[in-house]
């Protein structure tokens, strides 16, 4: 099918494997079409039913109950994003020599002849918040944007909207970039790499090389952290547009073409004339909202995207300024006698809860859930020292535990073995019976919250709702 925008789907012979938020939207659009649309799924219960009958309605064939067999005389297979590449429906479709595309690929061929460009960011953390960042600054520009993708806002939603933009601030994760093998952004950030989703991808090198795709055919800049030198050498190995420079970002005193940090301003080294002697400030470090040296890194990293796309500096510090971070992701909850206590939840693996807890001195945490496969030596080693009392909940706290045993054997630890409702607010009161005027008790979990809430979100609003018990 070439790596064009497809305009003619009559007769073709579709596959979509999976119901869901992307499978079902992507069936009715190439069905409206007027391609012949097939969708195929492992699931076979009662809300699997609902949604095929939704479907069949619409003169839609589904198939329930076999999602690993490739229909017979398929041309294209779209697949939820989410599905591992490993399933054998995949296995055949290679086989016969198809395309296998996902939802963004998707939305990336079906976009309109004058659609507006994508600034895309990827990384293992801090993916959301860059992308709000971004669209924050690209709005105080005075440009017509927003934030989609992964954060939650359907590319194919946007790109087949009636909304007009100017650009587009998208976030990507490695399994949408997987299935996704025709897209160029004008420019692309991936803002870090650490171990996550390994199960999916099958090895750290196949996960990386899924997050580098963000740069194959950038036409303006890649941006990479000069802090991780995975991410400059994903820059390296991608085929960019002819004139397509590399942009580091560090919270260091910044090179040519870098952005970074000097007495407190952020500044461009990059977008700037002469390089080589010029810099160009565009906002201070309290503009950042929290200002914690990984969200530094956000920012710097938006900003890079930004100027790569022709904003001037002063929009940045607006965009930084008006810019506020979603909920539980370092959000100050209260301080009550004097500790701080801040909501993490969201520090889901042990990369992010590193970075949430470098940025405090003084620090009680709160950890544990499911790790995922995790291990936290290396996490505990870099923390120890800023660490005063720890409380552990959830159900792999052990493996923390043992950690601290070998890298932190001095700092009190409490092991709270419940799972039940009420066990965050007995953690809470551990934590401040632990914590001293000037210390800040913070949740980040370095793991998964499924074992004890339905998401980081109840577990961040159970954590909230404990601290205010306290103040009361
Ligand atoms: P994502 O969309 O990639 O999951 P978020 O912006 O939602 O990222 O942040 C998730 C968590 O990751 C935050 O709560 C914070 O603990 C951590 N985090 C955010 N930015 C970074 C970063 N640049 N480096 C490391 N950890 C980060």
């Amino acid at each position: 099918m070439g790596s064009g925008q497809v305009t003619d789907w009559q007769g073709r012979h579709v596959t979509v494997a999976g119901l869901g938020v992307s499978g079902i939207p992507a069936a009715k659009v190439l069905h409206a079409r007027g391609a012949s649309v097939t969708v195929v799924n492992d699931g076979d219960d009662a809300r699997a039913r609902e949604q095929a009958a939704e479907l069949q309605a619409l003169g839609i064939t589904v198939r329930l109950g076999d999602g690993a067999t490739l229909p017979e005389g398929t041309e294209l297979v779209v697949t939820t994003p989410g599905w591992k590449p490993d399933k054998p429906l995949f296995a055949a479709a290679r086989q016969a020599g198809l395309e296998i595309w996902g939802d963004v690929e998707l939305a990336w061929r079906l976009r309109g002849p004058d659609a507006a460009p994508w600034l895309a960011v990827t990384g293992t953390n801090g993916k959301t918040t860059t992308v709000r960042m971004l669209a924050s600054i690209l709005k105080a520009a005075g440009l017509r944007t927003a934030a989609v993708g992964n954060i939650g806002v359907s590319l194919l939603d946007v790109v087949l909207g009636e909304e007009q933009y100017d650009v587009l601030a998208v976030e990507l994760s490695s399994y949408q970039l997987h299935w996704a093998p025709s897209l160029r952004a004008h420019s692309a950030a991936v803002l870090n790499l650490a171990p996550d989703h390994l199960d999916w991808h099958g090895s750290m090198e196949a996960y990386a090389a899924d997050k580098g795709r963000v740069y194959e055919g950038n036409r303006v800049a890649c941006v990479y952290n000069v802090a991780d030198k995975a991410t400059e050498d994903l820059v390296r190995e991608a085929d960019v547009e002819e004139g397509c420079r590399a942009i580091g970002f560090t919270l260091g005193t910044p090179g040519p073409s870098q952005l970074g940090v000097v007495d407190g301003i952020l500044v461009d080294r990059a977008f700037v004339e002469n390089r080589q002697q010029n810099a160009q400030e565009l906002a201070e470090v309290s503009d950042v909202n929290p200002p914690a040296p990984h969200n530094i890194a956000n920012a710097l990293a938006a900003a890079a995207l930004a100027r790569a796309f022709g904003v001037p500096a002063a929009a940045v510090r607006d965009g930084l300024r008006d810019f506020t971070p979603d909920a539980h992701r370092i959000a100050h909850v209260a301080d009550v006698d004097g500790v701080a206590y801040v909501d993490d939840s969201k520090a889901t693996n042990t990369h992010a809860a590193e970075a949430s807890l470098a940025a405090y001195e003084s620090i009680v945490w709160m950890a544990g859930g499911l790790a995922k496969g995790a291990t936290f030596d290396e996490l505990v080693a870099k923390s120890a020292k800023r660490l005063r009392g720890v409380v552990l909940f959830g159900r792999d706290r052990a493996l923390i535990r043992e950690a601290l045993a070998r890298h932190a054997p001095e700092v009190p630890v409490v092991d709270l073995d419940r799972t039940d409702t009420g066990a965050m607010l007995a953690a809470v009161q551990e934590a401040r019976r632990l914590a001293s005027a000037g210390d800040t008790v913070l949740l980040a979990p370095a793991c998964a919250s499924m074992d004890m809430f339905a998401n980081y979100n109840k577990r961040g609003d159970a954590f909230a709702e404990a601290v205010r018990e306290l103040g009361s």
